[in-house]
């Protein structure tokens, strides 16, 4: 393929994803396809001449279509959103042209500055402190890293190391990590990874994880010896949206001098809107915060910000310099490298710039709120139905509820919504509880596809009546 052929080809599929997303709602969002189905359709080896583009486009619909979950459906109610905007596409062809691979300032000054000055922008919608901004001139910074696993993960590395360089001989097995029993599995993945133990503690009646508890377990581990070195915090479970008490972790952690991480990865983009931001208070505790603007900002996946209050942590954890990558303006501005786990790094701060642009602040706000009170409607037709309950407050885009009764009849509901293939929900248990959540997740979700999910539910209990 030669430019002018890419020319021609590349129009041909921006017309074919227009389309496609275009009409993305008449398809049925979930597939009707049983594991091992595109071997079936694939030849057994690689073309040993090259095909023509046609066959390809064409292809698309045939092979990779049948097995597709419409995830940027309006009938997707599943897991949570996954950002999907055109300005965000945009950005993706520019930076695959540009593939450039920016581990330090040096291997692309642009994709370097680009990165440090929309971390302040998004800090600033936020209106996270100050010291977490490179503005301030401070130690604080922030970095794009590819998941909050990953973010999750760096934080705690870089606690181990700092605890360690602090406690002079303490063994790793003395240290011990903490976070709520409702945290997100990549969090109790991120002690099994980094080698540490980790106490998942219980929450209260509303599933938050207080101070108290936390003190309390703190104090158990110091009195048998042991170094108590994390807490990760969570703002919006993936279970049910619960928030751990931020304010009260945070002055433990800061008394007993021991990271605070926070997992914001779905709520964190509803910080843009003043009205959620008291969410947030309490983020002046904490050593990293972490969401994923590719969650709920509609900047396309991979994109999850990361600020720290301290580089150095990061930086003199993670840092090793082999000749091959030093350069001469080394300690004057950042080399991402040192802050994440690969080396390579893809230009992904030219989706939040694109997406800021064409968007503004004023328009990602009603994004969240449109969500938000689309969230609140599909609550009030679940409380308007004497069958069923809503079982959490509906803080954000996502309500959880259930049939009253038994937990084998919603899993029947749950079973046979999912089988018709109309909409797709997921469900969480919490505390034997198992419950329906039904999240809003694409960027064009009305009015009208949440009746037509509430219908869809209706039948089906009625259905499992009968
Ligand atoms: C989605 C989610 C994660 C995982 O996000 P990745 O970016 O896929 O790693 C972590 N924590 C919470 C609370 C989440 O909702």
């Amino acid at each position: 393929m030669d430019s002018t052929e890419f020319r021609r080809c590349a129009k041909e599929l921006v017309d074919f994803v227009a389309d496609y997303l275009d009409r993305i709602g008449e398809r049925s969002v979930l597939p009707d396809v049983q594991p091992g189905f595109m071997a079936e359709l694939l030849p057994d080896e690689a073309p040993q001449e090259s095909e023509n583009w046609k066959e390809v486009i064409k292809d698309i619909e045939r092979v990779v279509m049948p097995g597709m979950t419409h995830w940027n459906s309006p009938h997707f109610h599943a897991y949570f959103p996954t950002a999907n905007s055109y300005p965000s596409m945009c950005a993706d062809i520019l930076l695959s042209a540009l593939s450039c691979i920016g581990f330090t300032w040096m291997s692309s000054p642009s994709c370097t500055e680009m990165e440090m000055v929309m971390m302040d922008w998004l800090g600033k919608a936020i209106q996270l402190p100050e010291h977490f901004l490179f503005e301030s001139k401070g130690p604080g910074g922030g970095v794009i890293q590819g998941t909050a696993s990953e973010a999750t993960l760096v934080a705690l590395l870089a606690a181990r190391s700092r605890s360690l360089a602090l406690t002079k001989g303490a063994k790793l097995e003395k240290l011990v990590a903490y976070a709520s029993d409702q945290s997100h599995s990549s969090v109790e993945r991120a002690a099994l990874l980094g080698a540490v133990r980790m106490r998942l503690l219980p929450t209260d009646e509303n599933l938050s994880l207080r101070g108290d508890t936390l003190a309390k377990a703190i104090k158990e581990d110091k009195d048998k010896g042991d170094i108590p070195f994390i807490v990760v915090a969570t703002l919006g479970t993936t279970s049910t949206c619960a928030f751990d008490n931020l304010k009260e972790i945070g002055t433990v952690c800061s008394k007993e001098d021991i990271w605070l991480h926070i997992d914001a990865a779905y709520a964190g983009s509803s910080f843009i809107c003043p009205e959620f931001r008291p969410l947030l208070d309490g983020v002046e505790l904490a050593d990293s915060f972490n969401f994923n603007p590719h969650k709920w900002l509609l900047v396309g996946f991979d994109c999850s910000t990361m600020w720290v209050k301290n580089r150095l942590d990061i930086t003199e954890a993670f840092s090793v310099n082999p000749t091959y990558l030093k350069h001469e303006k080394e300690g004057q501005i950042p080399d991402y490298r040192h802050w994440q786990i690969p080396l390579g790094r893809r230009f992904r701060s030219l989706k939040m710039w694109f997406v800021f642009r064409m968007y503004g602040i004023r328009k990602l706000q009603e994004h969240i709120r449109k969500h938000v009170a689309l969230a609140k409607e599909f609550e009030r037709l679940v409380c308007g139905d004497a069958r069923f309950e809503v079982v959490e407050p509906v803080l954000l885009g996502l309500v959880c509820f259930r049939l009253k009764g038994p937990n084998h009849l919603n899993e029947e509901l749950n079973r046979r919504v999912n089988e018709r293939r109309r909409i797709h929900i997921t469900p969480t248990r919490v505390r034997d509880r198992y419950i329906l959540r039904f999240a809003i997740c694409s960027r064009v979700t009305t009015s009208e596809d949440i009746t037509f999910a509430w219908e869809e539910i209706r039948q089906v209990a009625a259905l499992l009546e009968k």
